[in-house]
């Protein structure tokens, strides 16, 4: 009986990893593919005065796609703070983009996904509490949840912990967003994620009505 050569093995479990990331993509399109965001990705949430993202949430990387969030999981918030950091190199989009104009200040505001606990991500990971960084002043969460978040019950943090980044549970590509060591909830920022395909954003829309 002849057992598997190590080159054998190695090469099954190369075959095996492959297989599982071959799935089919689903077609997404990045932020900067929406002309109007405000307009194409977000929607008032229907009770309240709050706005939720109204199409799918997926995994930057090409050739990942993996759904991150459901349409209408998230809360958006508005800011003039950009939260995350930023590295040349990285695949997302630089700090300045989308680029402010003093006549668009209004749309120019940064859109960001509140997602009120981990349960209402379809998929996401966690990065190891990051003890190097602090976030900007006036980063959403570095002073709770905002009251009057119809989503914010429960949430006892005040953003005091240590910042864990959000990053994809399938292929670690991150950080899309940030949360808090001991606190629920996290935050998404929606120029960093992609979207369905706006031919096929307006496909799923039509499906609903
Ligand atoms: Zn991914």
């Amino acid at each position: 009986m002849t057992r598997p050569s190590q080159a054998d093995i190695y090469a099954a479990l190369a075959a095996q990893s492959s297989s599982s990331f071959r799935k089919p993509a689903a077609p997404t399109a990045p932020y900067s593919a929406f002309p109007d965001p405000s307009s194409e990705l977000i929607t008032p949430s229907g009770s309240g005065p709050s706005r939720v993202n109204c199409t799918r949430v997926y995994c930057p990387r090409e050739g990942c796609g993996s759904l991150i969030l459901m349409d209408r999981a998230g809360e958006v918030l508005e800011s003039d703070v950009e939260v995350l950091p930023y590295h040349t190199g990285s695949p997302f989009p630089p700090p300045n983009f989308p680029p402010s104009s003093p006549e668009k200040a209004s749309a120019t505001k940064l859109h960001y996904l509140y997602i009120p606990s981990p349960f209402h991500f379809e998929n996401i990971g966690y990065s190891r509490p990051d003890k190097s960084m602090a976030l900007p002043p006036g980063s959403p969460g570095l002073q709770g949840v905002p009251s009057g978040s119809g989503q914010s019950k429960g949430v006892e943090g005040n953003g005091k912990g240590k910042v864990k980044w959000l990053i994809c549970a399938e292929c670690d590509l991150g950080p899309v967003g940030w949360g808090f060591e001991g606190m629920e909830g996290g935050w998404v920022d929606m120029r960093r994620v992609r979207y369905p395909a706006p031919a096929a954003a307006s496909a799923e829309k039509e499906k609903e009505e």
